[in-house]
């Protein structure tokens, strides 16, 4: 069964981070033991997006050799358990990239989701969360230069040995846009999974600390991130 999915793009700012909390808050309140893991460690934010930023331990210390995972552990909404990466780049000079397949297969050993959101760009610390989950799922705005830096990602992962198993186009707008999802499929040679709506309720959620399909869960992205983890989850 696969357990363990990375979200990933290439190009920054494209919504990975707002999918994995709210992907994972919404597989958690399934009943299952959902873990989500800040691997963008560098311009870590899920802490944000959660009010986690002044916690005592984080991946980054786990990383560096200085606690166990368990205590770098936080209890996030609907039971969804965070792990996130500090905001201070001393915290990040010290964290080794390396012992991430070690921390995956600890939190793997105790649940049944894990989902991680990677960095952007293809450096070191990007690459290694390509390669150790089951399934890379990118994430694509409506932009050419979106699409191309998910080619890469995509083609970089299967070079390391891992597998992608679909795009979401997040940022969604009725209007003609550079990039449709036939072409994405077309380009990229994986299915779209779910397509979000550019939404401003996104932006409300974060201001609240909570994510959006908690917020606001009738909002037209929540809407459609909820079908996305339905498909995650194999509740459909
Ligand atoms: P990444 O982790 O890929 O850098 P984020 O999840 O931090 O991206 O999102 C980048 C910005 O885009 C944030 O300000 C977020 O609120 C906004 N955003 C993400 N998805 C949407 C959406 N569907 N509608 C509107 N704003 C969005
Ligand atoms: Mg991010």
């Amino acid at each position: 069964m696969v357990t363990t999915y990375t979200i990933a793009s290439g190009k920054g700012g494209t919504g990975k981070t707002t999918l994995t909390v709210n992907l994972g808050t919404i597989i958690a309140s399934y009943g299952k033991e959902t873990y989500i893991m800040d691997a963008d460690m560098g311009m870590a934010n899920m802490a944000i997006l959660l009010g986690l930023e002044n916690v005592p331990v984080t991946l980054h210390e786990v990383l560096a050799g200085k606690a166990p995972v368990s205590e770098a552990v936080y209890d996030g909404p609907s039971g969804v358990k965070v792990v996130p990466s500090g905001i201070s780049l001393k915290g990040f000079q010290d964290a080794d990239p390396e012992h991430l397949r070690d921390v995956m297969s600890e939190i793997v050993n105790h649940c049944d989701f894990l989902i991680i959101d990677a960095p952007a760009g293809i450096s070191r610390d990007g690459v290694i969360p390509l390669a150790i989950a089951d399934e890379v799922i990118l994430v694509v705005n409506p932009e050419l230069s979106s699409m191309v830096d998910a080619l890469k990602t995509k083609i970089l992962t299967e070079l390391i040995g891992g597998h992608v198993m679909g795009a979401i186009l997040n940022r969604a707008t009725l209007e003609n846009t550079e990039v449709s999802v036939h072409k994405i499929e077309e380009v990229l040679g994986v299915k779209v999974i779910g397509l979000v709506p550019e939404d401003p309720n996104v932006r409300r959620a974060a201001a609240y600390k909570t994510p959006i399909v908690i917020k606001y869960p009738d909002s037209p992205a929540s809407r459609e991130i909820s079908k996305i983890a339905a498909k995650i989850a194999g509740k459909e």
